[in-house]
């Protein structure tokens, strides 16, 4: 009998745990692959301490070759474009198709840029590498930037985290060459909606603390290739622009033959299942749950090992189990300097202890994932 063929696309968050628990759900008569653009998955919760100088790039990286190879999973690097007319295979960028019985969505989010004119003067925070490899260029000579000035767009949790580790790093290399440098961290809505108002007031009290400038309803209209232009016509000079806006898919899936939301991620039911589809699921941040959830790394980790039973379910012929997302989950939020807070509904803590507490958790997270 020929063999079944399940193919995860995407290295997120719930697939290299689906990757994991391989043994418990997927039958030995099954060829499970991973397509992924990179050979490394960024896991972002460790990303802002990475930026910050307290971990080495590395300790953010999760290897996917090299984790497929450890349990005999096929590995593909290659782009992900949509399915074939018949719906029977993947198609990839560079022409690449990769037949399947079974497969499963997991390719993430970036930052919205469609509403930012020229935003290709500055960089989004996601795909991770290339950020990253854009911060360590700037980290090693900010005196060349011109001018002397960083604008963070987006006021929640990723800017507030990254603007204050990108500071807290130069300060840490360049000390007093920096005096004249300055920070803007520019928001749409109210800085880290969402949270309660200790959460808000101390992340005003640190960004001001380490004289980042605030801008409040600062919508912004278009970048250049030296400043940030907002709605109300104010020019910000900006030597090095960052996005941290709310997550969009990816890449345009408008040729994909997949169902899309008004805002273009995939919509799923109860079960993760894409709509209109019975072996297509999809997950993480590029999965509409019917109840809008945030876009956060925490639900694709919960997705993980339910989408493994799921996909276990499907192949063996037995019923699917409902994914029931909790309301509210912990956020913790890094300061920069090895301090972070903790905020969950009236929740509020902050200290270096609770630092700690995230190096721990984010730690035992990726150690969990190396070979
Ligand atoms: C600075 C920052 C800090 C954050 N901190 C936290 C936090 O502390 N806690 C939290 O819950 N959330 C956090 N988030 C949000 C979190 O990053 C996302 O919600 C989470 O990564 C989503 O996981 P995912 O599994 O959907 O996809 P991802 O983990 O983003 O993985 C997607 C994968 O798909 C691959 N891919 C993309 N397109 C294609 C394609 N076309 N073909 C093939 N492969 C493709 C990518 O290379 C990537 O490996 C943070 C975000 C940022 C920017």
């Amino acid at each position: 009998m020929a063999k079944r063929t399940v193919v995860l696309i995407g290295g997120g968050h719930a697939h290299i745990e689906v990757l994991r628990q391989r043994q418990r759900w997927c039958p030995p008569d099954v060829e499970l692959w991973l397509l992924d653009v990179n050979p490394h998955a960024v896991y972002s919760g460790s990303l802002p301490a990475v930026v910050a100088g307290h971990w080495p790039v590395d300790q953010c990286l999760i290897n996917l070759p090299t984790l497929c190879e450890e349990l005999g999973v096929r590995w593909c690097q290659g782009r992900f474009l949509g399915l074939s007319a018949d719906r029977s295979a993947i198609c990839l960028a560079d022409g690449r198709q990769l037949k399947f019985d079974l497969a499963s969505l997991d390719i993430g989010s970036v930052p919205s840029s469609s509403d930012i004119a020229n935003s290709h003067h500055g960089i989004t925070a996601k795909p991770a590498l290339n950020f990253l490899q854009r911060w360590q260029q700037v980290a090693a000579e900010p005196l060349a930037l011109e001018p002397r000035a960083a604008v963070v767009v987006g006021g929640g949790v990723a800017g507030v985290e990254l603007i204050l580790a990108m500071r807290y790093r130069l300060h840490q290399l360049w000390g007093d060459r920096l005096r004249d440098w300055r920070w803007h961290l520019c928001s749409s809505g109210p800085l880290l909606s969402g949270h309660n108002r200790w959460v808000r007031a101390r992340a005003r009290r640190e960004l001001n603390r380490a004289g980042v400038e605030y801008h409040d309803a600062a919508k912004v209209r278009q970048l250049g290739p030296a400043s940030v232009i907002l709605e109300s016509g104010r020019e910000i000079p900006s030597g090095f622009t960052l996005l941290c806006t709310p997550a969009a898919p990816p890449q345009s899936l408008g040729a994909s033959r997949l169902p899309r939301d008004p805002a273009g991620f995939v919509p799923v039911d109860q079960y993760l299942r894409v709509t209109g589809f019975q072996n297509l699921f999809a997950v993480g941040d590029i999965a509409a749950f019917p109840r809008p959830l945030d876009k956060a790394g925490v639900y694709a980790v919960r997705q993980g090992p339910l989408l493994a039973a799921n996909l276990g379910a499907t192949l063996s012929g037995a019923g699917q189990a409902a994914f029931r997302p909790q309301r509210q989950y912990l956020k913790l939020i890094t300061l920069g300097e090895p301090r972070a807070m903790a905020s969950r509904g009236w929740l509020y803590a902050h200290g270096h202890w609770v630092w700690r507490w995230k190096q721990h958790i984010d730690e035992k997270f990726v150690e969990r994932y190396r070979v």
